[in-house]
């Protein structure tokens, strides 16, 4: 399925393309707004050519390259296979991070969504010491915990779980090489792990103080009323 951009200028896309939007995150259609022009491309012959578009579910534009196939006088074909030079962003609550530990964790997002895996491995172990640092003497073993949870939840093999064990944890030695494989999976164990341990905690305690407070005023309602009654009786 290729795409083209005909004589007059017109651009035809015999499918929609649809990607997850790095801005709004849902799986939108790429509409394009900003196409190459044919003479250009013609006098230019380059191998690539860039298209803007608008993701249909938030309006913000999104840049793409495409592969040029072939030129003629009529139209010039374009591979279908459109990359996207922003990629999607992971999503995290980072507000409930201490400003120390949600730097870090920024970064390590960052590298990871830069495909730097190695540089992803270093600042999670940079995250993970912060983080433990930050929460206190038990805070080691409480992580340590959360990462045997996604370990069992998340039905690691016992190789992976080693090499993210020290990664993580593994405080004087260097942190080991990993590929894409075990960044998919730390990425997601990371992620997890500083949920679990801030923005879990920090929801519940919220959500079980709102709840006491409206608790108490309904009951004191309740008793200056009985009062109002004894009173009046
Ligand atoms: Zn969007």
């Amino acid at each position: 399925m290729a795409i083209y951009v005909k004589k007059d200028n017109t651009f035809e896309q015999a499918e929609p393309v649809s990607r997850e939007c790095p801005h709004c995150g849902a799986h939108a259609q790429l509409i394009p707004i900003a196409t190459p022009s044919f003479e250009a491309i013609r006098s230019a012959g380059p191998r690539q050519v860039g298209i803007a578009f608008r993701c249909a579910a938030c309006n913000e534009p999104r840049f793409g390259r495409a592969a040029v196939r072939s030129i003629d006088t009529v139209s010039v074909e374009l591979s279908s296979n459109i990359i996207e030079v922003e990629r999607a962003q992971q999503r995290f609550p980072y507000s409930y991070l201490p400003a120390a530990v949600e730097r870090l964790f920024r970064e390590a997002l960052q590298c990871y969504n830069a495909d730097c895996h190695n540089a992803f491995a270093s600042m999670c172990r940079r995250t993970v010491q912060t983080a433990i640092a930050d929460l206190g003497s038990n805070a080691r073993l409480e992580w340590f915990e959360l990462y045997k949870d996604v370990v069992r939840i998340g039905e690691i093999d016992e190789a992976t779980a080693q090499v993210l064990e020290t990664v993580l944890f593994g405080a004087d030695g260097p942190v080991p090489e990993i590929g894409a494989d075990h960044a998919a999976v730390l990425v997601e164990m990371i992620k997890d792990m500083a949920y679990q341990s801030y923005v879990r905690a920090a929801k519940l305690r919220a959500a079980m103080r709102m709840r006491r407070y409206f608790a108490e005023e309904a009951s004191s309602k309740i008793t200056s009323l009985e009062r109002h009654r004894a009173e009046t009786a």
